[in-house]
């Protein structure tokens, strides 16, 4: 059977914008963001989703995603942040690889209760705003880390 996609990535077999890295999580720009500055959060063990995942690595999974949400927020000047993460097909994952989406949101974007569409972004400006969301993880106080 052929790796998930994000397993490659995980495994640096293919190239992602990466924000945030240690030795269990990882975190990288989402190629189709729904706004600029859209992160994607992993486990980079592979579990299908947070129902089938060790209930202390999902908290350590949030606790990086509220860093990533601050991070975010900063870096791209947003209005407020989504953190979202959906479980099975009925919950409409794509992705069979347990996954948070950071999204930051901006006043007014999309009707109210929807996400904006997702959209092509230039490589180049993936970088510029990966590199922007870096510098404010690291920046970050470390009591918040
Ligand atoms: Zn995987």
């Amino acid at each position: 059977m052929s790796k998930c996609v994000f397993c490659r990535i995980a495994e640096k077999e293919d190239n992602a914008v990466v924000v945030y890295d240690d030795s269990s999580f990882l975190a990288f720009m989402d190629k189709y963001p729904a706004n600029p500055g859209h992160v994607l959060l992993i486990p980079k063990k592979h579990y299908r989703g947070i129902t089938t995942m060790p209930v202390d690595e999902v908290g350590r999974l949030y606790s990086i995603a509220a860093i990533l949400a601050r991070a975010v927020k900063r870096a791209i000047g947003a209005d407020g942040v989504n953190l979202g993460q959906s479980d099975g097909r009925a919950a409409s994952q794509e992705i069979f690889h347990a996954h948070v989406h950071v999204l930051p949101r901006f006043s007014g974007d999309a009707p109210a209760g929807r996400w904006p569409r997702r959209k092509e972004i230039a490589e180049g400006e993936l970088r510029r705003m990966g590199e922007l969301i870096r510098r404010e993880v690291q920046n970050l106080p470390k009591r918040l880390k």
